[in-house]
């Protein structure tokens, strides 16, 4: 068992590109660290200098206590799953869990006790004289997380294991895999691009953008406290709906315009922020989550000063709650993550996740009270997160 720690860590590849720029990371030992972020954003090359498969270029990577920048992999007592499995298609299931201890020259008879051990706990013993070939994807997927086990490794290191599963098994390998890592207690790195899969997997989640490190905490704390606009807009979806506004303060709190509408943020919200006050007057970029804009005929208390008014332009009914798109005037703001852009671009400039039993239809005008205690503030110069 062990920590696994990136001090400082950089990577710039041959070619001069500077794919991780002085990434700390303090991973505890059982802890499950998921890294998350875009295509291109530097997660794969972070778990390949972990492993050792690529070098780091600047700063120190330590496995517990050793420094092992130049350790060579085979040396760092880890083990790799990743996404393709590479499993040997003319080995048995058997041969394929226990082939790495053979190189090793571990003895016959403990090769088969872990094995075994290994593919009880995988539920693979039934199928233990298989070739890959007959096996299911998942069955394939426990296959290559039991080579890892077998090795009893200090850490597990995983680089997008499920994305080559359909939807439905992938929930339920996320959960098998989250509950092994449980039960085993291996401190383990786990690279995707989907924030669900972070969120739902990871004791905390590390989210990179361009190779910078965005934000790590865990994933309630990344959802209710983004540190910047990014992370914001990246974790939960659909997205977070961004826009310029301007705050004003006068007596009683203060009030924010969104384009040709204002919203009331009583006393207590202005408290709890009051980083708040520096930007009176000033644009800030607002953060409304959909779920924080309700259909105002659900509610049942005084929501005055606290709606917005707007015409719906498409409704998905998901059955236990209704995404309701519609436009404000404020202007869009950019979170910077493609996938949420792309998001945008195919609908209006806004969502809210409204009860369904809400009676809205398209082309209604339909009035949306804000949950505005749970607006969010950022910076519009840094996109930091003002609190
Ligand atoms: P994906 O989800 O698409 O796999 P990723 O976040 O894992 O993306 P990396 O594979 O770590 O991203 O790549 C980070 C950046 O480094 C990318 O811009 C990529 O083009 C670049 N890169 C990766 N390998 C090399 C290499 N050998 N030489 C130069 N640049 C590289």
């Amino acid at each position: 068992m062990a920590t696994v720690t990136l001090d400082k860590v950089n990577k710039v590849y041959e070619n001069g590109f500077h794919a991780i720029h002085d990434l700390d990371l303090n991973i505890a030992d059982k802890e499950f660290l998921v890294l998350v972020g875009p295509s291109g954003c530097g997660k794969s090359t972070a778990l390949r200098m972990i492993a050792g498969l690529e070098t780091v270029t600047g700063g120190e990577m330590r496995i517990g206590d050793k420094v092992v920048n130049d350790v060579e992999p085979k040396d760092r007592d880890i083990a790799m799953v990743f996404q393709n499995y590479a499993l040997y298609p003319h080995m048995s299931v058997y041969d394929n869990i226990g082939f790495a201890l053979k190189l090793a020259k571990v003895p016959k008879e403990e090769i088969d006790r872990r094995v075994r051990q290994a593919s009880k706990i995988l539920e693979l013993d039934a199928n233990l004289d298989r070739k890959p070939g007959q096996l299911s994807g998942g069955q394939r997927q426990r296959v290559a997380m039991g080579r890892a086990i077998v090795r009893q490794p200090a850490a597990f290191l995983m680089d997008e294991p499920l994305s080559n599963l359909d939807a439905k098994l992938r929930v339920q390998m996320r959960a098998e895999i989250a509950g092994l890592q449980r039960e085993l207690g291996v401190t383990t790195v786990y690279v995707t691009h989907d924030q669900v899969e972070a969120m739902t997997m990871g004791d905390r989640v590390a989210v990179l953008k361009d190779g910078y490190l965005q934000q790590v905490d865990t994933p309630q704390n990344l959802y209710d406290r983004p540190d910047n606009v990014f992370v914001g807009a990246f974790i939960g979806s659909p997205s977070m709906n961004l826009y310029e506004g301007v705050v004003a303060f006068d007596g009683e709190g203060a009030s924010v315009q969104l384009g040709s509408q204002s919203l009331r943020l009583d006393a207590s919200s202005v408290a709890s922020r009051p980083g708040l006050k520096a930007h009176d007057g000033k644009p800030v970029i607002v953060g409304i989550r959909p779920e924080d804009f309700e259909d105002a005929a659900m509610i049942d208390h005084d929501t005055t000063g606290k709606q917005l008014t707007s015409t719906v332009s498409l409704i998905e009914a998901l059955g236990s709650e209704i995404m309701v798109h519609f436009d404000l005037d404020a202007r869009r703001v950019d979170s910077g993550d493609p996938d949420a852009i792309e998001e945008q671009d195919k609908a209006a400039n806004s969502v809210g996740r409204f009860h369904p039993r809400s009676r809205v239809r398209m082309r209604d005008d339909v009035t949306i009270a804000v949950s505005t205690e749970n607006m969010h503030f950022f910076d519009f110069g840094d996109h930091q997160a003002i609190r």
